[in-house]
């Protein structure tokens, strides 16, 4: 149970350095801060409006609980909280670029190579994730965000962890948003991690094209669901005519219906489309000996991220 102080606790230690906000969402605002006391660091202050949470409580308790505990780039960090009568104060990490979707937004569609750092941010997010057998299930534009690098790349910060949590069992609530719906999630009979990695496969063909993979003409949703079950999509020419073999190849590994032969985060990340990105080309006679390497060490990193995890929270309940 978390102590309730007042608002001043946190604005003696925080000042909120613009009246813009940085975006806002159904319960929450998000505004810009900053620590008063050196170093100053500034952060993103998201203030939860517990009124409107009603009902919904468990669902910020998720969000604060797993996002606690992540610790990685690819994943904004919490760095604290605090609860006051009215509302719930989540001081994050500050990722100043906005939100990929108003990046789409913006230009339309992405080149290969940084759709491809994007989606291999993604999936390093998601094996991380997963590997702690945690399910984010909100994977969309609007919550990755965009971090400009010094040298002008950028890369993306998984945000909104509110419908995230452990997956121990088979999950049967529907949520998400259509577009990015697993068939799985639709066909109610149990489902897992791989929902998040359909919706790489929607993402990636998204940010190559501009549309996504699964439409219906007149915006009918029981057809779009229909679409989707049968994991019915097309590379629509003539948009698609310019983009290479392996960009389609990965998209087509993501997008499958039966959950076992979808691709996972370190299938991914193994994948030659993200691999030989960015000029560390292994060559092509070395590619299948690089692949089996790195998928050895992502395996090994991934049963030591499940390990310190379960340690963490061993350590947690003593
Ligand atoms: P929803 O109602 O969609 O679930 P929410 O209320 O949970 O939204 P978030 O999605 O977490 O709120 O944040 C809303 C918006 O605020 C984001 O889309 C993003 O533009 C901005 N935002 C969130 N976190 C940060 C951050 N750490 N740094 C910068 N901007 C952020």
């Amino acid at each position: 149970e978390r102590q309730i102080t007042s608002p001043q606790t946190v604005f003696d230690k925080y000042e909120i350095t613009s009246k813009k906000p940085l975006g806002d969402g159904n319960f929450a605002i998000v505004k810009p801060c900053r620590l008063r006391k050196p170093p100053n660091t500034d952060y993103a202050m998201k203030v939860i409006d517990k009124a409107k949470l009603k009902g919904k409580e468990q669902m910020i308790e998720n969000e604060i609980e797993i996002m606690k505990d992540c610790n990685h780039p690819n994943i904004c960090k919490l760095i604290e909280e605090y609860e006051t009568g009215d509302e719930i104060y989540l001081i994050m990490e500050l990722v100043k670029g906005g939100d990929l979707f108003d990046a789409i937004t913006q230009s339309v569609k992405f080149g290969e190579q940084e759709s491809s750092s994007m989606v291999n941010d993604l999936a390093n997010a998601l094996f991380y994730l997963h590997s702690r057998n945690i399910v984010h299930r909100d994977l969309k534009p609007e919550n990755l965000l965009v971090h400009r690098n010094t040298d002008g790349t950028i890369s993306l910060k998984l945000a909104d962890f509110g419908l995230a949590m452990e997956v121990t069992k088979p999950l049967f609530t529907v949520c998400g948003t259509p577009t990015y719906v697993a068939p799985e999630i639709l066909l109610e009979s149990g489902y897992g991690l791989e929902i998040d990695n359909w919706a790489v496969g929607v993402i990636s063909y998204i940010l190559l094209c501009g549309f996504p993979p699964f439409r219906s003409p007149d915006r009918n949703q029981t057809e779009l669901f229909e679409f989707i079950k049968a994991g019915e999509f097309e590379f629509l020419r003539p948009y698609w005519d310019g983009i290479s073999k392996l960009a389609k190849d990965l998209i087509e590994k993501l997008l499958v219906v039966n959950v076992k032969k979808r691709y996972t985060a370190i299938d991914i990340l193994c994948h030659p489309w993200i691999i030989t990105r960015a000029g560390s080309i292994p060559g092509p006679d070395n590619m299948k000996e690089y692949q089996k390497k790195l998928r050895q060490d992502l395996l090994k990193e991934a049963e030591q991220n499940l390990e310190s995890y379960n340690n963490e929270k061993r350590g947690r309940e003593t």
